[in-house]
């Protein structure tokens, strides 16, 4: 009766065991992703740096160890909450232990790992690094999980399968290359826009997992190595050549035609009163006076070739301001971020008000002379430039309220894929294409390979 007993036992687990496995992948926590191919690389994902205390918790009974050692330092039950603070040392539950990094030990947790509230697959480590009051939290995990928790931040899911698939081997491949970017504070890619934004389970979503499954181990290979793959939102026309945005030229980051027209970010307009302008390049220690004109040229239709000011789709390489006592030359980029401006793909128009009243001399019947103030209501007037400078210089009167138009193309840096071009280019793929993916990622990025690597 036993056998038979241990028999049905078995049976009974084995049939829990398959039931489990069919449930969604967001609920099974630290299993492999594709079980026959294994977990691939695993990434160390850097969640937060410098902190004076966190709060772990776990939905099963859970170990804290000793990272290098792995002896146990202490054992919690299911939905306890351990705060690990630093006083020079790490104190669990104000208990303090010897060692300067301690881990949550991996398990089956259901959903993830707990820190401050959110959840995460595969491990969490903590650690006090040399000479630092604060504490490092780092979630390792193998990248394909990695991706789940930013495929859907970066992307609606929403969006038609192959552009979040194009996205899905962007990412991956951005991953990868840039394994150990912060290897000097103990982990490889931090979790913010620095690299890429990672929100851990709660990020997930079935359709962009599915886009991340989907294209399991696929990376963008250039001669035999993975690259990075830069994405911006929405490049406003034509995307740009690496060396016209970060100075570097790398050979499948080429300016190509966008097909973002008519998508949010396709244009846009900002604008700022001459004496704000002054104000923010003041205070970012610019000493150039006060701003008397702004020299760029004219933006034209894409591609541009031989353009000292601009690169080939229009963006802004450099401008200069002018002031009284001196002038200043920023890149595109420098006055992007002074403006807060979504890109540097811009063209810059001066409104001057006109003068509210003038002055005139009247002499009356009497012949006395006096001077009235004779209000008048003209449009302001629009300069685009002067014709003796090629257009290319934007005088400032000097008059209050004077207004520093920019009407602007795209958003983000523009360089590599466009992921409102590639949801548009997904929504016009022939239907039932499953590879199309392949298809927008060799148009954003110039002669790669998509390969698989794991
Ligand atoms: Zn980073």
């Amino acid at each position: 009766m036993k056998g038979v007993y241990l028999l049905m036992r078995k049976i009974i687990l084995t049939v829990l065991a398959f039931a489990l496995l069919q449930l969604p992948a967001v609920v099974l926590a630290a299993v492999n992703v594709r079980g026959e191919n294994g977990p691939g690389d695993m990434i160390r994902v850097g969640l937060w740096t410098n902190q004076s205390s966190i709060i772990l918790s776990a939905d099963t009974d859970f170990l804290i160890v000793d990272t290098d050692s792995k002896k146990v330092l202490a054992k919690f039950a299911a939905k306890d909450k351990v705060a690990v603070s630093a006083k020079g040392k790490i104190l669990i539950n104000a208990k303090a232990v010897t060692g300067r990094s301690i881990s949550l030990q991996p398990g089956n947790y259901k959903t993830g790992i707990e820190v401050n509230k959110r959840h995460y697959r595969g491990t969490i480590t903590v650690f006090l690094p040399q000479g630092k009051d604060g504490l490092t939290v780092v979630n390792t995990l193998p990248v394909e999980q990695y991706l789940y928790g930013i495929i859907a931040k970066e992307i609606s899911p929403g969006w038609p399968l192959e552009a979040i698939k194009a996205q899905a081997v962007a990412a991956r491949s951005y991953a990868l290359a840039n394994k150990n970017k912060h290897g000097r504070e103990g982990f490889d890619v931090c979790a913010t826009t620095d690299c890429q934004v990672y929100g851990g389970m709660e990020s997930e979503n079935i359709k962009s997992n599915r886009a991340v499954d989907d294209t399991y181990g696929q990376v963008l290979v250039y001669k035999g190595r993975v690259i990075s793959g830069y994405f911006h939102s929405s490049a406003g026309g034509y995307t740009e050549n690496s060396e016209n945005v970060w100075g570097t030229a790398y050979p499948y980051l080429r300016a190509v035609p966008d097909f973002d027209q008519g998508t949010p970010n396709f244009s846009w307009e900002q604008r700022v009163t001459a004496d704000e302008l002054q104000g923010v390049l003041q205070r970012a220690g610019y000493t150039i006076g006060k701003l008397t004109a702004l020299e760029l040229s004219p933006l034209s239709a894409a591609p541009i070739a031989n353009s000292i000011d601009r690169g080939i789709s229009g963006r802004v390489k450099s401008i200069l301001l002018i002031g009284d006592r001196g002038s200043a030359n920023l890149t595109g980029i420098q006055f992007r971020s002074l403006l807060g401006l979504r890109s540097t793909l811009f063209d810059i128009e001066i409104i001057t008000p006109n003068d509210k009243k003038i002055e005139v001399r009247i002499t009356d019947s009497a012949g006395d002379r006096e001077i009235k103030e004779i209000p008048i209501n003209l449009p302001p007037t629009k300069q685009k430039g002067f014709l003796l400078d090629r257009g290319n210089v934007h005088h400032l009167s000097g008059r209050p309220n004077e207004v520093i138009v920019i009407n602007g193309f795209g958003s983000g840096h523009g360089v590599g894929m466009s992921q409102w071009g590639a949801k548009v280019m997904a929504e016009k793929a022939p239907q039932n294409n499953t590879t199309y993916f392949k298809t927008i990622l060799q148009h954003y990025f110039q002669g790669v390979e998509i390969k698989k690597i794991y």
